[in-house]
C-alpha cells in the first residue's frame, strides 16, 4: 500500500498516484474521502484504503465507490453494513486494532468476540487486519514487542489464513523489522526517498528537490543589518544574494539563525538573518561569481532535507507536507 495522504507528502497527489498506480501496487492509502475523490478524478483505478476514521455522512459514497475503510467500532461497522445492504453490495473492510498508537482501532481486549460480531454483518467482508506503529524509528524494543503482539492477535483470531491482508508496518517498520505474518505494508516517507531510520538512507534517493533562484546580488558594508529584527549584522564587507523563496513557500522560518545552508553553483552557502515570507538572504562572499538568476537548492541531493528538518526542530514529514501550493511542482521522468 503506497501512502499518498497529504498531497503525496507534498509531492502532488495526482501525479504521484498515477506514477505509483503504474507499479501495480495493491492499495493507495489516503487520509480522507476528499483525497480519494481526487485520485479517482485523475483516472487512477487502484484500490483506495482510508487510513483514518470516516464521518457517517461520507459512508454512502465510500460504499458506492468501493473504497476500503478500516473499522474501529461496532457502530461504524453496523452503519457500513446497513448502507451496503441498501446498495445491495458487500463491502470489503479491514479491522483496525490498537496495539499502541492510541489513535484508532479496537482496543485489544475481547477481540475474538468483536470479530464474531463483525462477522455477523452479512454485507461486510472482513478482508484485512491492520494496526499502526507509534515509535518504529524511536523505540526498537517496543516495536519488536508490538510485532509479536500483532502476530498473537492474528493467531487468536484464526491465524493468517483468516485475513487476506495483514498489515502493521509504516516505512520504519518495513525497513527495520521482520514482517512475520504481515503480507502488506504501508510505507509513506520512504516512497519519497527519505528513510526514517538513517542507516537505510543510502538505499534511497530523495524524490523532491526544493529550488529557487537568486533575484539580486549586492555588496553590503560592515555593520549592516540583514533581515527583520537585525539578528545578523555584517562584521566585514559582505556579498549578499537575495533568493526568491521564504516561509510563504513552506521553507521553515524556524531555521533562521540555526546555520542552515543552501546550494548555489556547487557550493554550500549560509543563510543570513531571518527567513522572510517570500525571500531570504545568503552570504555569497566566499563563492565564485554568484549571479542573478542562478539556481538555488534549498534541499535535495546536496542539502539533505533531514538536515533542514533537524535545524527547524521538526520532522521531514512536516517539511514535505508544508511546501505550499505557490511552489510549482515540476515532474522529471
Ligand atoms: C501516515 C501513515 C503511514 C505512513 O507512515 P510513514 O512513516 O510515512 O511511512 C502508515 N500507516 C498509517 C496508518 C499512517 O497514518
Amino acid at each position: 500500500m503506497a501512502v499518498v495522504k497529504a498531497g503525496a507528502y507534498g509531492h502532488g497527489l495526482e501525479e504521484i498516484a498515477k506514477t505509483l498506480a503504474a507499479q501495480q501496487i495493491d492499495f493507495l492509502g489516503v487520509a480522507n474521502v476528499g483525497e480519494a475523490r481526487r485520485i479517482r478524478e485523475a483516472g487512477v483505478q487502484t484500490r483506495i484504503y482510508l487510513l483514518g476514521a470516516t464521518w457517517s455522512e461520507e459512508r454512502a459514497e465510500i460504499v458506492a465507490r468501493d473504497w476500503t475503510p478500516c473499522i474501529s467500532s461496532l457502530q461504524e461497522a453496523e452503519h457500513f453494513n446497513r448502507l451496503a445492504q441498501l446498495q445491495a453490495k458487500r463491502l470489503r473492510v479491514h479491522i483496525a486494532v490498537d496495539t499502541g498508537m492510541g489513535r484508532g482501532g479496537f482496543v485489544v481486549d475481547h477481540l475474538p468476540e468483536t470479530l464474531r460480531q463483525l462477522e455477523s454483518f452479512s454485507h461486510l467482508e472482513i478482508e484485512g487486519i491492520g494496526s499502526h506503529l507509534p515509535s518504529a524509528d524511536e523505540d526498537e524494543a517496543f516495536t519488536v514487542k508490538q510485532f509479536a503482539r500483532f502476530h498473537e492477535i492474528i493467531d487468536s483470531l484464526g491465524g493468517a489464513a483468516r485475513f487476506k491482508w495483514r498489515h502493521l508496518a509504516n516505512s520504519a517498520g518495513l525497513l527495520g523489522y521482520e514482517q512475520g505474518l504481515c503480507n502488506l505494508s504501508r510505507p509513506g516517507l520512504m516512497l519519497y526517498g527519505v528513510s526514517p531510520l538513517p542507516e537505510f538512507q543510502g538505499n534511497l534517493a530523495t524524490v523532491m528537490t526544493l529550488k529557487s533562484r537568486v533575484t539580486l546580488v549586492r555588496s553590503l558594508p560592515a555593520g549592516h543589518g540583514v533581515s527583520y529584527g537585525r539578528q545578523f549584522v555584517t562584521t566585514k564587507p559582505t556579498r549578499v544574494a537575495t533568493v526568491g523563496i521564504g516561509y510563504g513557500d513552506g521553507y521553515p522560518r524556524h531555521v533562521s539563525g540555526k546555520g542552515a545552508d543552501v546550494w548555489i553553483r556547487g557550493q554550500r552557502l549560509p543563510i543570513l538573518g531571518r527567513i522572510t515570507m517570500d525571500q531570504m538572504m545568503v552570504d555569497v562572499t566566499a563563492a565564485v561569481e554568484v549571479l542573478e538568476g542562478d539556481e538555488v537548492e534549498l534541499f535535495g541531493a546536496n542539502i539533505p532535507v533531514t538536515e533542514i528538518a533537524e535545524k527547524a526542530e521538526t520532522i521531514v514529514w512536516e517539511i514535505f507536507t508544508g511546501i505550499t501550493p505557490r511552489v510549482v511542482r515540476q515532474y522529471l521522468d
